[in-house]
């Protein structure tokens, strides 16, 4: 025998309410309306009413039941709710014997059904015993105190009213496996409790059906099946609907997966919230047991009592962690609107975006960096980790508890993050929270072998058969975390509209900061411009005074007096270089730059040029890799950049041997452009120094003196060409000065 699996889909597509085929212990008849003419009956009429299916096929309903009964029925017809009137009671006449039958009627589209079933219990049975086991059930589950006691309480009464030796609550999972929250059980039997059982035990199709049919029972499981006479409806030429039949007969890989659990009879009960199947109050009995339909719906509205229950039950437990999930929320927008920056507001409390989604890890991806906190992986792994983010995340949000099938490099943080929630700032800007949550290596109990389900037995005409096996069968889950539960979801969410409103607002502020660093800016180089201006006269007096003294008095002054006339003509020197330095540089901030298309060779040819005697003197290797750009600029400013950078290079060089290379990185946006020598080098704590006005590494005799001011200078001509510079440097070896500049060709 060959045997091999069937993918659970296939199996899903089974046509259940198509089959054609009730259960033995009713007869169901289709009945056209409104005439009442008779389609189509079950094969088992025989046995219970005396009449051949041929006798009745095509025949008048008053064949069957009198005149009077069919008046009766006939009203109940034209009611609304025509479910409301179930059951209703007929009396049949068979041979000489008047026997009682409960009529249970609904439309299957436009045909209507009657099933019939043999009246058991009489009426002052059902409404003494039953309705007070149901009153006092519903008044139990009332007292309930927390859901798993709530689904204790309802196996336990199920149980009660149904005597089955066996009743189990089984709760679904968002990922479509159910597993047993409760049970009541006859002692000796195995415990089901805590077992899982895999999405295929219960397709999808057979979901359905539980959410339309709310009870459903199978009195015998070893029944034979009664055929359903013709096949198909005469009137639509296919296989009536059975959804709603009570008495379709169960399809019989399901009888085979009752069987091999050693179950005779079987009774479910839907539990639904929000329109859907949240579980199933399953009922097992190990021999046939038949139960009448007033219990049955005593059962029926049990479990929508106990449905409504669950609902509050788990939503109450659910709002008391979303009041808490809304404390933390307004905690961190506080922190945000305090703190000098929005990152700080969500890390550096003790209430912190951890708590907010309960997470073991937190990284904020903010304009380039990534801030951690608690357990996350490693920074290279976020980086990567982002990247696919931003290439494959569309919404402004993304979860999952099994990070690994969607990102199969998650294996190697599985204990970091195998869960992984994500909102998103920016796409843009790759602006990112993520949050994650380590793998859970839980224990899953499964009722079988989850990953063979089913089996095709080709022998057996290519069957599909449930598997057999039902002994526990322990599974590690592997790379799944816990799941993020939906109020986790949505405050999540809702911090992440926070931080866009707390970064509008900042961006807002920084505006008007800006505008008014502009305009004292401005001032400011107003001040300098004018200060300097109007010092230069002066000076320009002391420095000729000085010289006059010098020459026409020097005589009658002794050494000592003409060594301090010539260090007062010195200073003034050294003080007007620096008052012109200042000018220049406050004029730059006063003047509009002519930006026009400019080659850069020509540029570079000309400071060489310039400073040609210099190189040649000291012997300076000049490398240039290659021909550079022509970039839109104000080129008697970018002149300046290189003169100033090139002469620094020359300048603070000690060595024997002299380079400089000038050059730029290509495919780079915006340009860089470098400047590198074999100079002294800078130390790297001096890096950012330099560029202010003014400062100087050395003595003014050193490295043929300066203003300091020369790099200040350069740096806001690159500035104001909406550039960046800096330098990198070894000390002692060399350094390079890098600058960037906006490409129109790229
Ligand atoms: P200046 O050259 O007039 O002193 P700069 O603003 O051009 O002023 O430079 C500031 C300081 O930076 C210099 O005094 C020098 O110490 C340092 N520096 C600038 N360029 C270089 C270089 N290529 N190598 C080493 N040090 C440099």
């Amino acid at each position: 025998m060959n045997n091999h699996f069937l993918p659970i889909s296939e199996y899903a597509a089974e046509p259940i309410k198509f089959i054609g085929f009730t259960q033995p212990h009713g007869l169901f008849l289709a009945i056209k309306e409104p005439e009442l003419t008779i389609l189509q009956v079950s094969n088992n009429i025989l046995q219970f009413l005396g009449f051949a299916p041929e006798d009745l096929l095509n025949q008048p309903l008053s064949k069957l039941i009198d005149n009077e009964q069919i008046n009766i029925f006939r009203d109940y017809l034209y009611q609304q709710d025509l479910q409301s009137s179930n059951p209703i009671e007929f009396i049949i006449k068979i041979g000489d014997k008047n026997v009682n039958f409960d009529g249970v009627i609904h439309r299957s589209h436009d045909i209507l059904i009657l099933e019939l079933e043999p009246t058991i219990l009489d009426k002052s049975q059902v409404f003494f015993k039953f309705y007070p086991l149901i009153k006092l059930a519903i008044s139990k589950l009332k007292g309930a105190d927390s859901l798993l006691n709530l689904c204790q309480i309802l196996a336990k009464e199920v149980r009660k009213i149904t005597g089955f030796d066996r009743v189990m609550l089984y709760k679904f999972d968002d990922d479509g496996h159910g597993y047993v929250i409760a049970e009541e059980k006859l002692e000796p039997l195995e415990s089901y409790l805590g077992l899982h059982y895999p999405e295929s035990d219960i397709p999808r199709v057979a979901r359905e059906l539980f959410t339309s049919n709310y009870t459903r029972l199978i009195p015998d499981t070893s029944a034979e099946l009664i055929e359903i006479i013709p096949r198909n409806n005469p009137i639509t030429n296919q296989p009536t609907d059975l959804t709603n039949s009570m008495l379709r007969s169960a399809s019989p890989c399901h009888i085979q997966y009752l069987h091999n659990m050693g179950v005779g009879a079987s009774l479910t009960i839907s539990l639904i919230k929000d329109q859907k199947l949240w579980g199933l109050i399953a009922c097992h009995h190990q021999s046939p047991k038949y139960l009448p339909y007033e219990i049955r719906s005593a059962c029926e509205i049990l479990g929508q009592m106990a449905s409504l229950e669950l609902a509050n039950k788990e939503d109450n437990e659910d709002s008391e962690y979303k009041i808490y999930l809304a404390s933390i929320q307004a905690k961190l927008v506080e922190y945000m609107s305090i703190d000098k920056n929005f990152i700080d507001g969500l890390t550096n409390h003790e209430i912190n975006i951890l708590k907010l989604v309960n997470a073991q890890g937190a990284v904020i991806c903010f304009d380039g960096e990534y801030i951690a906190i608690g357990n996350t992986p490693k920074q290279k792994d976020i980086q990567k980790l982002v990247k696919w983010i931003n290439e494959n995340l569309q919404e402004a949000i993304f979860y999952t508890n099994n990070l690994y099938q969607f990102y199969p490099d998650a294996e190697n943080f599985q204990n970091l993050a195998s869960g992984l929630l994500v909102v998103s700032i920016s796409r843009s800007q790759k602006n990112y929270i993520l949050w994650f949550r380590p793998e859970v290596l839980q224990t899953v109990d499964w009722g079988g072998n989850p990953y063979q389900p089913l089996e095709i037995v080709e022998d057996e005409g290519m069957q599909v058969s449930p598997r057999k096996s039902f002994e526990l069968w322990k599974e590690i889950v592997q790379l799944k975390s816990l799941p993020w539960q939906p109020c986790e979801v949505s405050a999540a969410l809702e911090l992440r509209n926070s931080i866009i409103g707390v970064i509008l607002r900042k961006v807002d502020e920084l505006q008007l900061l800006n505008r008014d660093l502009e305009r004292s800016n401005n001032e400011l180089d107003s001040f300098a411009y004018i200060a300097s201006h109007d010092l230069k006269e002066p000076l320009r007096g002391i420095h000729n005074y000085s010289n006059f003294l010098i020459e026409d008095y020097g005589e009658t002054l002794d050494e000592d007096g003409q060594s301090k006339l010539r260090t007062l003509m010195r200073l003034t020197q050294r003080m007007e270089d620096l008052i012109d330095s200042l000018l220049h540089f406050a004029r730059l901030g006063r003047i509009d730059f002519s930006m026009q298309q400019t080659d850069f060779n020509k540029i570079l040819d000309n400071s060489l040029d310039l400073l040609s005697p210099r190189i040649e003197q000291e012997n300076i290797e000049i490398r240039i890799p290659k021909s550079l750009p022509k970039i839109s600029c104000d080129c008697i400013q970018m002149s300046e950049v290189f003169n100033n950078l090139v002469t620094n290079a020359i300048k603070y060089n000690d060595k024997d041997k002299k380079w400089i290379e000038i050059g730029y990185i290509e495919n780079t946006n915006p340009l860089q452009f470098y400047i590198k020598d074999n100079g002294i080098g800078i130390k790297s704590k001096h890096f950012d120094t330099i560029f202010r006005i003014f400062k100087r590494l050395h003595g003014p005799n050193k490295y043929g003196g300066g203003t300091g001011a020369g790099l200040t200078i350069v740096q806001k001509i690159v500035e104001k060409h909406g550039g960046k510079i800096w330098v990198e440097s070894i000390y002692g070896e060399g350094s390079t000065f890098y600058f960037t500049l906006q490409s129109d060709e790229l």
